[in-house]
C-alpha cells in the first residue's frame, strides 16, 4: 500500500502553516472544513507524499483531546486504499479493530476510514481511496 499522507495534529493551524511551508519549501495547496470530525485541514504536496495538518474546529473535536493530552505532533500515517471496503472488511478479519465501520466523507475527496491504534501497536492509521477513481 503507498502512503498517501502523512497527518500531523496543530494547536495553531496559522502558526504551523507558516512553519512547514518553511520546513518543506513548499505552501499549503488547500484548507479543509470536515465537520463530521470537526477538524480543519491543510494540506502540502511534498511530491511523494502529502502533509495533512489537523486543527480542532471545536473543542470536542477529537484533535482538540489529541492535542491536550499528547500536544502537538505526529497523529496519523493513511494509506491508499483500490477498495476501502474490501480493505476494512480483510483487516476486520484479520483482528484489526475498525474505528468506523464503513468508510465515510473525508477532506481532500476521499473516502476515509480508521483502524483504532490499540491493534495497529499505537499508530492511527487510515486508509483512503479517492471518491472519483
Ligand atoms: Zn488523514
Amino acid at each position: 500500500m503507498k502512503l498517501e499522507h502523512i497527518g500531523i495534529a496543530v494547536e495553531n493551524l496559522e502558526e504551523a502553516e507558516l512553519l512547514f511551508e518553511k520546513l518543506l519549501g513548499v505552501a499549503s495547496y488547500k484548507r479543509e472544513n470536515v465537520e463530521s470530525e470537526g477538524v480543519t485541514t491543510s494540506f502540502f504536496d511534498c511530491g511523494n507524499v502529502k502533509i495533512e495538518l489537523l486543527a480542532a474546529a471545536n473543542e470536542n473535536s477529537p484533535i482538540a483531546k489529541f492535542v491536550s493530552k499528547k500536544g502537538p505532533g505526529l497523529h496519523h500515517l493513511a494509506f491508499e486504499s483500490k477498495d476501502i471496503k474490501s480493505d476494512l472488511k480483510d483487516r476486520k478479519e484479520k483482528g484489526f479493530t475498525l474505528i468506523h465501520e464503513e468508510a465515510k466523507d473525508g477532506a481532500d475527496n476521499k473516502k476515509i476510514s480508521f483502524l483504532h491504534p490499540k491493534s495497529t501497536m499505537g499508530v492511527l492509521t487510515e486508509f483512503c481511496q479517492d471518491k472519483f477513481k
